[in-house]
């Protein structure tokens, strides 16, 4: 009898053995329902061993195989390479992978109803009615459907099918997706662009992993040449599948109308934000590989593809790639070993690559593609800084004039302004004037910001929120309690008052949920019903405004703060990729950055367009200090309902790492977030000589430690901040 290795989507260390009975087809890869424990579960197999496994053994059997082809090798080595990389259970990243596993089961079908041109026997009012809106409408509808168009119980349609006037269909309720085609034209490339594509074109013809970074300024036509490749892929091989990441899902809305207009439909889309039905509809269709273009947020990389050709990582020096819960990853790194396995070609694309891409890059290990110019009139905006020190803006107020008077020109000139702020609400920091105390959420060092259209304090870690009290809840004072500092609110209301006439809105995650509210603000602006946009980093990406000409950053200084060495590369990107919305199309740019330090390096290198340069200081400093990609690093983060459990267990597991292989310990320490939802947290950070396997490292540290149960422990390999 042969034995099949299952594994579990949960947190178990290793696959558990079951019979394989005669009549169940089960390959290395079935999806598979077995019992454990009191429950059937779904598994994977990752191993079928011969009948002589089996022998002497009693084991529970293998109760029945999914309707689904079975997970690619690929797939699976990726799923056990991803796990050991981050130090996770293989259970926990197969359980990544089966997020929708409703997709495993064949598509539910509804009935819907067409009309036949018959006419019933009998007819009476309500089958008139029915009859005339079926008349109306092409499309088929189900009973219900037609019942409430006509005005009449759902009984009437079903009864005028049963005469035969109507006919009855049972169709998928997710069906496949419409075929994408490769052969429409795509734009007429310039010179540069049509370089790029064909090297691209070249790699996908060869069907060999390769990665490329097509390193090119904003506008320059990162997404057209990369359209070139994928059609390249989808023409080459008629199975094969392509997935694209893109950062945000604000972004992939206004890009989602892109494909579907160079390929002719669009593509299958995975985020969070889509139901539970469309969710096992894309995962069903990428399994069985008919989705041949999936564009998605980094958990995408998790899909089943059966045939992944191609990884197009857009943004990819994009922060939010990076999962700091659960199990941490970084969905660019990940990609490209996923493209190792699968044999795909890699693309990563932006106008500021990542310090750790360039140096990869540099290394030879990926191909970089230049793109210096945006095509046709189009050029990038002139930055200009303005040293606050020397134009301050007035008590309470947060625009130099120097910026004013650049908005109220534009404003005169009928163009669109954008300022740039990376804060919600309205102020980031409410104090009592007659106490001084600063209100935070309780339990934890986390400052609540005020929002005044909701009126309310709201924790941007915890998501705790009250409404704004009327008296200080420390010394009872009433009406004392007061926001400091700047919000994209409070900028909104300055600017109300300097420019009354102008039409002012907020386009933040508070006021641009979801994707209907967010095109809402995008069609606004694109149709010049907004003269002047006050954005969180939401407005930094994807979107071309042709009418906007002018981007005011209003604090180029918040993200500076705090001691994270990746502050510097953070704060230029994201102000590049700002100022980058200026002047897409025929109007020249400018983007003015308010600063109190106008000397710092990306400042600097911002004003002077010299990215190479800021690159070339931070990578001196990183290597220097022997930080990635010129060493390794990982973070270990304890946590427990006391300060003084967690330092004990802390000091304890700081005893137990071993020794040598040039391994530094730094910390225990606060973690950035000191606590959250009433556990006190701290981190140690671990750096290693590049060469040095630090994951197997922190796994056999890991192993020898016995924490008390309130005490919790996670393992973050390259952490974001550091
Ligand atoms: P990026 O991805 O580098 O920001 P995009 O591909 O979005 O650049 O291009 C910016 C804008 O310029 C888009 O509106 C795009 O359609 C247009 N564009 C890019 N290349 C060309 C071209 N060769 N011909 C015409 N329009 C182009």
């Amino acid at each position: 009898m042969p034995v099949a290795r299952i594994l579990f989507p949960m947190p178990l260390p290793e696959p558990f053995d079951y019979a394989v009975p005669d009549d169940l087809d089960v390959a290395e890869g079935s999806y598979v329902a077995a019992p454990l424990g009191k429950h059937e579960r779904l598994g994977v197999v990752v191993e079928v061993l011969g009948d002589e496994a089996g022998e002497g053994r009693t084991l529970k059997a293998v109760s029945e195989v999914y309707p689904t082809p079975p997970m690619t090798k690929a797939m699976r080595d990726f799923l056990a390479f991803a796990a050991r990389y981050t130090v996770s259970h293989p259970g926990r990243l197969l359980s990544m992978a089966l997020r929708a596993r409703a997709g495993l089961l064949p598509s539910p079908t509804e009935t819907v109803f067409t009309a036949t041109g018959e006419l019933p026997p009998r007819m009476t009012d309500a089958r008139a009615k029915v009859l005339d809106v079926m008349a109306a409408e092409e499309a088929p509808m189900t009973a219900a459907q037609i019942a409430e168009a006509a005005g009449v119980s759902s009984g009437v349609v079903r009864g005028l099918a049963e005469t035969g006037a109507l006919q009855a269909i049972d169709v998928p309720t997710d069906p496949p997706f419409p075929p994408v085609n490769p052969d429409l034209p795509g734009a007429n490339l310039t010179a540069e662009q049509a370089e790029a594509a064909e090297e691209l074109r070249h790699a996908v013809r060869a069907d060999t992993f390769h990665t490329f970074l097509i390193d090119g300024v904003t506008g320059s036509g990162k997404t057209e040449v990369y359209f070139e490749a994928i059609a390249e892929a989808l023409k080459a091989d008629p199975e094969a599948q392509v997935l694209v990441l893109l950062p945000e899902i604000a972004l992939t809305q206004a890009i989602l109308s892109r494909f579907t207009a160079r390929f002719g439909a669009p593509p299958a889309p995975w985020h969070s934000g889509l139901s539970d039905k469309e969710r096992r509809r894309t995962w069903r269709e990428t399994a069985h590989g008919r989705a041949r273009i999936v564009i998605g947020a980094r958990s995408a990389l998790f899909l089943p593809f059966q045939k992944l050709k191609l990884i197009i990582v857009d943004e990819e020096h994009d922060g939010s790639f990076k999962q700091e819960d659960g199990v941490t990853y970084h969905a660019r790194d990940m990609s490209v070993m996923r493209g190792k396995l699968e044999e795909a070609v890699v693309v990563l694309a932006s106008a500021t690559p990542a310090l750790e891409t360039v140096v990869n890059a540099e290394m030879g290990r990926y191909t970089r593609l230049k793109l210096s110019a945006r095509p046709g009139a189009a050029r990038l905006p002139d930055v200009e800084l303005v040293d606050l020190r020397s134009d301050p803006p007035g008590k309470g107020m947060w625009l130099s004039s120097r910026l004013v008077h650049e908005m109220q020109v534009t404003l005169e000139a009928g163009e669109q302004t954008l300022l740039f702020l990376n804060r919600r609400g309205y102020a980031p920091l409410v104090i009592c004037k007659a106490c001084g105390e600063r209100l935070k959420t309780p339990g934890t060092e986390n400052w609540l910001t005020e929002h005044r259209y909701t009126n309310r304090l709201v924790c941007h870690v915890t998501g705790y929120s009250i409404l704004k009290p009327q008296k200080c809840p420390h010394c009872g004072a009433v009406d004392s309690l007061m926001g400091v500092g700047p919000g994209v609110e409070r900028v909104a209301e300055e600017v109300r008052v300097l420019m009354p006439g102008a039409r002012i809105e907020i386009f933040s995650s508070d006021t641009a949920q979801g994707g209907e509210a967010t095109r809402g603000i995008v069609e606004r602006m694109e149709q010049g019903e907004i003269d002047v946009l006050i954005g969180t980093q939401i407005v930094a990406k994807g979107h071309n405004f042709p009418n906007l000409t002018l981007v005011g950053v209003v604090d180029a200084d918040s993200g500076m703060k705090g001691g994270d060495l990746r502050a510097g590369e953070r704060t230029y990107q994201l102000l590049s990729q700002v100022a980058g919305r200026a002047g897409r199309a025929e109007r020249p740019g400018r983007a003015l950055v308010q600063t109190y330090a106008p000397d710092n390096p990306a400042m600097l290198a911002l004003a002077d367009g010299d990215r190479d340069g800021f690159l070339q200081i931070e990578r001196d400093v990183r290597a220097e200090l022997g930080l990635p990609p010129f060493g390794r690093l990982a973070a270990v983060i304890m946590s427990a309902p006391s300060a003084e459990m967690v330092d004990q267990a802390a000091r304890d597991v700081a005893a137990l790492a071993p020794n040598g292989q040039g391994i530094e310990l730094f910390g225990p320490a606060p973690a950035p977030i000191t606590v959250l939802r009433g556990r006190h947290r701290r981190r140690f950070l671990v750096k290693s000589p590049r060469n040095v396997d630090l994951s197997a490292y922190m796994a056999a540290w890991l192993a020898k430690l016995k924490l008390p149960a309130p005490v919790r422990l996670s393992v973050d390999i390259d952490p974001y901040s550091f």
